[in-house]
């Protein structure tokens, strides 16, 4: 039998080292320009897709590790590198994740590839589950998608709001209601392929951080797309929506499938941000002096910096425990996903706070990355679900109890 071991192996080590590689000299020497532009940072996706950074490929290797680490592992360097670039990189995983959660293996093998392009004319992917009136709110979506039995399509029709790489993507991957009367069981996931017409976003939103990273709303007027582009196929949709009319436990819901295989990948962006902050606050405490002494030799500022660096270990572990048990198919029986996202999150926000105040006046302003890095930290405790939606989400699964 196997002992237990938290030591990486070389594969990991190498690739850590490697994707660090990219993120120290690519993204973060572009990481303040493209903050300020906020602009997708095509030169940097198309470094990414030319070294195998960005692409189905490294995806699909890094999915592929069987420990389940090898995607927390990068993504925390991508994300250490810089978050508004990190999420451009990583927008379209969500997308493929949504078709991964709920997709046949041959809309795997049709779609996922068009999410990505190739490396001379890299593309993106964006899912698009949150609408204007529902985002904590999975139940309330509102965007329908119905069948025309003449013409083999699906016609999808309405809004959604804050889609990552929205309007911009090749390969939109939608979250739809099928059947109103069943609530949040009616509804599917629907692929719309590239330049599918009736696809409108006419407004990217301005952002607090993340600004290298688009985000749109996105109109479906009257978008027909094929019958084969619901995920799971019509047959198995069809079973799971008779099984949800007779009450019976319908095997969870489009959204909520895609959010629970996303979590730990997000915690693992929350824990690259922390990290790079906490480095940051580290090296200038050494070398800033008050009263005489570097200010790392004042005890409030050491014990600051003590607290971060065991804050961020503690969210990597539940990150890699989440992303081994998911990727070992052992249930998340007391949310386990949803705890390794919520404290990433949290201590992202917290740790890049405590970084601007380890700067003083300096980590106020934009000499200084810090700054930047707290206005990304704050996502962490609101998309994939809120830091709330966690806590009811792990609070039901360790009562059993249906916690409003
Ligand atoms: C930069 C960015 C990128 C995004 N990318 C995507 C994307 O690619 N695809 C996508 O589909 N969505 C995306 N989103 C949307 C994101 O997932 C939602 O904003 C998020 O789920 C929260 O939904 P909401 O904004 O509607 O807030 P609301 O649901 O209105 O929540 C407002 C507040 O109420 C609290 N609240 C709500 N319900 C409860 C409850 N039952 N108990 C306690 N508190 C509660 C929430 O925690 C929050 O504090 C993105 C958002 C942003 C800002």
């Amino acid at each position: 039998m196997a002992g237990f071991s938290l030591e990486l192996n070389e594969d990991q080590t190498d690739l850590r080292d490697w994707v660090h590689g990219f993120a120290e000299d690519v993204i973060r020497p572009a990481a303040a320009e493209w903050d300020e532009r906020e602009e997708t940072p095509w030169p940097v996706i198309k470094e990414a897709a030319k070294l195998g950074v960005y692409g189905f490929e490294s995806l699909a290797t890094w999915f592929s590790d069987p420990t389940g680490l090898s995607l927390p592992i990068a993504t925390e360097e991508l994300f250490w590198g810089d978050a508004g670039i990190g999420l451009a990189l990583m927008g379209t995983g969500l997308a493929v994740a949504g078709i991964f959660a709920a997709g046949e293996p041959e809309q795997l093998v049709e779609w996922v590839p068009a999410c990505f392009g190739d490396e001379d004319d890299p593309k993106l992917a964006a899912f698009c589950a949150s609408e204007p009136q529902a985002g904590s709110d999975v139940a309330g979506y509102r965007t329908r998608a119905r069948y025309d039995e003449a013409t083999d399509e699906w016609v999808i029709n309405g809004q959604k709001a804050w889609a990552t790489n929205g309007g911009i993507a090749n390969v939109h991957v939608v979250t739809a209601v099928v059947d109103p009367e069943l609530g949040a069981r009616g509804q599917a996931g629907f692929i719309v392929p590239p330049g599918t017409p009736g696809v409108h976003s006419t407004r990217k939103i301005r952002k607090h951080g993340l600004r290298a990273s688009h985000t749109a709303d996105v109109f479906f007027d009257d978008v027909r797309v094929p019958g084969r582009c619901v995920l799971g196929g019509r047959e198995r949709l069809a079973a799971r929506l008779a099984r949800a009319r007779e009450g019976q436990r319908a095997g969870g819901q489009a959204a909520m499938a895609t959010f629970e295989t996303t979590r730990p990948t997000v915690g693992a962006m929350a824990v690259g941000v922390a990290r790079a902050a906490y480095e940051y606050a580290l090296d200038y405490a050494k070398q800033r002096e008050a009263f005489g002494r570097p200010i790392v030799e004042h005890q409030s500022i050491a014990f600051d910096l003590a607290n971060m660096r065991m804050e961020i270990d503690a969210a990597r572990l539940l990150v890699w425990r989440a992303a081994w048990m998911g990727r070992s198919d052992v249930p998340f029986t007391a949310g386990e996903g949803s705890m390794s996202k919520l404290k990433a999150g949290e201590v992202a926000v917290w740790a890049t706070e405590r970084a601007i105040h380890i700067l003083g006046g300096a980590g106020y302003t934009r000499e200084h990355p810090v700054e930047r890095m707290h206005r990304d930290a704050k996502i962490f405790t609101i998309f994939e679900g809120t830091s709330e939606i966690q806590r009811l989400v792990i609070s039901r699964a360790i009562s059993g109890r249906h916690i409003r």
